[in-house]
C-alpha cells in the first residue's frame, strides 16, 4: 500500500532530511586519503546522536553498521571497517536517519584525492541522473517517468544503470511502497501529492550486472568496473518535487 503523508508529516520529514543532509556534508568533508572507512561509521553515530536522531540502517535486517560505505566496484551495502581510502578511489556514502518517527535516506559518491577522468564522468552522470529523475517526480506523472529519465540520462553518458536494486517509498518505515526502478520498464504507480520517495540511481562504468560479496551484504559490479550512487528523499508537492535531504 502506498502511504500518502499529511502536510504535518512532511514537515517532520523535512526536519529529518535536513539533519541527514548536514551529516552527509560532514562525511563528505571527512573524506580523504588514509582514513579507514570505519571513520565514517564513527562520525555517523556521533553526529546522529548530537542531533537527536539515530542511524536507520543499524540492525536493519541485521545490517551491522551505521551507514553503507561502498568503494570503487562496490555498488551498495558496503560495510565500513579497516579498509583505508587511497588516492583515486571513489567512495559512496549511503545513510538514513530516524528522527521523530520518520526516516529519510540519501547517498553521495565522493572522489578521494585526485581521481581519473572516467571516475569524474561517472560521478557526474550518476548525480545528473538523480536530478533528471527528480525533475519528473510530479503529481500526475508515474513512477515509470522517473525511472525512464534516470536511465536515459545515465545511458546517454555511456554508462549503465543497476537493475536489481531500486529506490523506494520512505517514511515511518525505511522501505515503503512503491519501488522506484532506475530503468524504464512500465508506467508504474501514479504519483500523488504527499508521497515521499527515496530516488537512488546506481550507475556503473561497465555493464549493469551485479554480484554479492562473500559477506552476503556488499553488492559489487560483476565486471569489476566502478560504480557511483546518489540518492535523495523527496516529497511530491503541487509543482516541482521538494528535495528533503
Ligand atoms: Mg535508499
Amino acid at each position: 500500500m502506498i502511504i500518502v503523508k499529511s502536510a504535518e508529516e512532511v514537515a517532520i520529514m523535512r526536519q529529518c532530511g535536513r539533519i541527514l543532509a548536514d551529516i552527509l556534508d560532514i562525511l563528505r568533508m571527512e573524506t580523504r586519503v588514509g582514513i579507514s572507512t570505519e571513520r565514517f561509521n564513527v562520525v555517523m553515530a556521533e553526529e546522529s546522536r548530537k542531533r537527536g536522531g539515530r542511524p536507520s540502517f543499524k540492525n536493519y535486517r541485521g545490517f551491522p553498521a551505521n551507514l553503507c560505505v561502498s568503494v570503487n566496484d562496490e555498488i551498495v551495502h558496503g560495510i565500513p571497517g579497516e579498509r583505508m581510502l587511497r588516492e583515486g578511489d571513489i567512495v559512496s556514502l549511503d545513510a538514513g536517519i530516524f528522527y521523530n518517527g520518520f526516516h529519510t535516506d540519501a547517498a553521495i559518491t565522493v572522489g578521494v584525492g585526485s581521481v581519473s577522468q572516467q571516475a569524474r564522468d561517472l560521478i557526474s552522470a550518476a548525480e545528473s541522473s538523480l536530478t533528471a529523475g527528480i525533475h519528473q517526480a510530479k503529481c500526475g506523472a508515474h513512477v515509470g517517468d522517473v525511472s525512464m529519465a534516470i536511465q536515459e540520462c545515465a545511458e546517454s553518458r555511456g554508462f549503465s544503470v543497476v537493475r536489481e536494486y531500486t529506490g523506494h517509498g520512505v517514511g515511518r518505515e525505511l522501505h515503503e511502497e512503491p519501488a522506484v526502478p532506475n530503468f524504464g520498464l512500465n508506467k508504474g504507480p501514479l504519483l500523488r501529492k504527499g508521497m515521499t520517495l527515496a530516488i537512488e540511481p546506481m550507475v556503473n562504468a561497465g555493464a549493469w550486472y551485479t554480484k554479492l560479496a562473500p559477506n552476503q551484504w556488499t553488492v559489487l559490479t560483476a565486471d569489476g568496473s566502478l560504480s557511483a550512487h546518489f540518492e535523495h528523499t523527496i516529497a511530491i508537492m503541487d509543482g516541482e518535487a521538494e528535495v528533503l535531504t
